[in-house]
């Protein structure tokens, strides 16, 4: 049995790892604190929960830092993990809250007050074949998730890809990259060749390709591609936002590129066998059950994952011609749905 990490570490390069409590399977998210002449830089406040909160408070207080000495909060991406805590954490600090436009923008149409999109991605779901009563699952954890990102941060500073922003006393290039969540921003240090990674690239664990409904057609293909962008860099201490910090960045980067090389392989030989079973097509459900595993349905937090990274994939191998997607009635539901068959 291992013991529990502690819950902060200063490291040797100075930065501090705030580990904040998950009520999920991946059960840890990582705040970084850096320090500098003008204050400290919290990278991802964390999720907005009583744990967390107590959390943090337990570190200020064993940290010896007071609220005003945070200077400013920066969110890789908008996902309630890392961004969840950003409203609650100015409110006591007064620090802006630096992020993304995009991140900004799909913070407040995921999470927002009169917000449309759980409806629109139940919905998508649904045309995909997930059956009804975990369709209300989904909507409903989506409905629960709200409370753990509110309230939004009233004063935001807008950051760009290829921006060079200083905190925490070094200079950081904000490094582009889609496909886990629009928008997002990992941070490079190239002096010290020290990543912020957000949550781009993740060790021991595959960061989630995010499908969405009205969002990026090919999130996939979109990760592939910032993958090479973040290979470009030389980085000697990764600090991502799970898990703990690593060194072997550039094999690890490759790694989640043949991770999702073999997931296709794995998935054109189980889109061929599905197929066979009825009609020469398939729903992303069925996928989903066929990669992840009937349980999946029985948690609806990772069932919403599990599709997403299904779908995300299903329309990878569409614009790699190797699948086509059409429209077709099911017959049981008497409505329209989303197939998949061989490309021919
Ligand atoms: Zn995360």
């Amino acid at each position: 049995m291992r013991d529990s990490p502690p819950l902060w570490t200063r490291h040797a390069n100075g930065i501090v790892q705030l580990r904040l409590p998950l009520p999920f399977a991946l059960k840890q998210v990582n705040a970084y604190l850096l320090q500098a002449d003008d204050g400290w830089t919290v990278v991802d406040p964390g999720l907005r929960t009583q744990e967390a909160e107590a959390a943090w408070e337990t570190f200020m207080a064993q940290a010896g830092i007071e609220w005003r000495d945070i200077a400013r909060i920066v969110a890789t991406h908008y996902h309630p993990d890392h961004y969840g805590l950003a409203g609650w954490l100015q409110a006591r600090t007064r620090a802006e809250v630096w992020l993304s436009e995009t991140a900004g923008f799909y913070a407040r149409r995921l999470w927002g007050g009169d917000e449309t999109f759980s409806a629109e991605l139940v919905a998508a779901f649904r045309a995909h074949g997930l059956p009804e009563p975990l369709c209300a699952g989904v909507l409903a954890n989506l409905e629960s998730v709200k409370r753990q990102v509110l309230p939004h941060p009233a004063r935001t500073r807008t950051i760009r890809a290829g921006d060079m922003l200083s905190f925490g006393g070094a200079r950081w290039e904000a490094i582009g990259g889609e496909g886990h969540a629009p928008g997002h921003l990992a941070f490079y240090d190239r002096e010290r060749l020290i990543m912020l990674c957000g949550d781009q690239v993740l060790p021991d664990i595959t960061p989630n390709i995010g499908w969405m409904a009205g969002g990026d057609p090919d999130p996939l293909g979109s990760y592939l591609s910032s993958l090479d962008r973040m290979a470009a860099c030389e980085v000697v201490t990764a600090n991502p936002g799970h898990r703990e910090p690593f060194a072997r960045y550039g094999t690890r980067v490759a790694e989640l590129r043949d991770h999702h090389a073999r997931r296709l392989v794995r998935m054109a030989a189980l889109a061929a066998e599905l197929a066979a079973r009825d009609k020469g097509r398939f729903a992303a459900f069925a996928m989903c059950e066929a990669l992840f595993g009937e349980r999946i349905g029985g948690n609806p937090h990772n069932l919403r994952f599990a599709m997403a990274e299904t779908i995300a994939h299903l329309e990878r191998m569409t614009f790699e011609e190797t699948l086509v997607r059409d429209r077709g009635s099911d017959a049981a539901a008497g409505a329209s749905r989303i197939y998949y068959r061989a490309a021919r």
